[in-house]
């Protein structure tokens, strides 16, 4: 038998074949498309689903279920309620979608579902509670206790990003102001450091940039604070003081075996976890235990098909 995990992003949707091990047996892909009508978008992926199994050689029939990792959150019901990235509030995917394809379709939140993988086959494999932080243009989290991602009473939960650290604190995409994810995401340390250079002009970070404060990216701190510039050096830090306190806030909270970080930051391996494993403890309430192990994820981008697929 095999699963079927799709990934739905800001700018494609991701599908693929999944074996009873999580090796990914096929993948094929479709442009995020908000301008469609919801049926059209429903059934360009049913489409996209039955080309990619015939693709992997196997047939519809062993087709065990479908997953679907969605950048919004869904009911048990298999309705998602809000995906603002498709355009999608209140929509009936699970009903639309096995008018094309009659099989079991579970539902859940991209980072939920990415949780789930690296809690199965990546790097807290083997505990039953762990938080699952990806660092990317924003701050998504997924929780899993005893095996299973926790997305709360409401399907509300687990959005650690929105977590406010200054009421009075940087607008959000939200609406709010202060969220954890304005200064804890690679959006932040962006902004950190272009706010930095205006006042410092001669640091290496504009230099790698051109000399264009817009084109900072977050490898420019990233590269610039390993060689040393003393600017990118001090806003990095700040950086990874604001990711250990959101670190360090997990565990104040629930105390998880593992936390695990991914996302396009953590590209910077050791250069990102070191200062934050260093730097978490003192934020911890109690930090005379046995400290909490922080890891970097193994899984990439193939952590939203493997996790989908695994939902049930
Ligand atoms: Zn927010």
């Amino acid at each position: 038998m095999i699963r079927i995990g799709i990934d739905i992003g800001g700018t494609g949707i991701q599908v693929g074949v999944v074996s009873e091990d999580y090796a990914i047996l096929s993948e094929g892909s479709i442009p995020t498309r908000k301008d469609l009508p919801f049926e059209e978008q429903v059934r360009q992926i049913a489409d996209c689903v039955m080309s990619t199994t015939a693709a992997s050689g196997y047939s519809i029939d062993e087709i065990e279920s479908v997953g679907v990792g969605i950048p919004g959150i869904a009911s048990k019901s298999g309705e998602i309620i809000k995906c603002t990235n498709m355009g999608w509030s209140h929509v009936p995917f699970r009903e639309v979608f096995s008018r094309y394809l009659d099989k079991p379709v579970y539902i859940d939140n991209d980072a939920n579902v990415a949780a789930l993988a690296e809690s199965v086959i990546g790097n807290s494999a083997g505990t039953s509670s762990s938080v699952f932080i990806t660092i990317g243009t924003g701050i998504g989290s997924g929780i899993i206790l005893n095996g299973k991602i926790w997305s709360g009473a409401h399907h509300i939960g687990g959005e650690l990003g929105h977590v406010i650290f200054d009421l009075d604190g940087v607008p959000c995409t939200c609406g709010n102001h202060g969220c954890l994810e304005r200064y804890c995401s690679a959006t932040a340390l962006i902004r950190m450091a272009r706010e930095a250079v205006r006042e410092h002009p001669d640091s290496m970070m504009l230099s790698l940039a051109g000399q264009d404060p817009a084109r900072i990216e977050a490898k420019t701190v990233i590269d610039a604070a390993r060689a040393g510039d003393a600017l990118a050096v001090s806003v990095y830090g700040r950086y990874t003081d604001f990711l250990a306190q959101a670190v360090a806030s997990v565990i104040n909270l629930l105390d998880p075996e593992i936390i695990v970080l991914g996302g396009g930051v953590s590209k910077a391996g050791d250069f990102l976890l070191n200062p934050v494993l260093q730097k978490y403890p003192r934020y911890v309430l109690f930090n005379d235990q046995l400290l909490t192990p922080v890891k970097l994820a193994v899984l990439g981008s193939e952590a939203g098909i493997i996790g989908a697929a695994m939902l049930s």
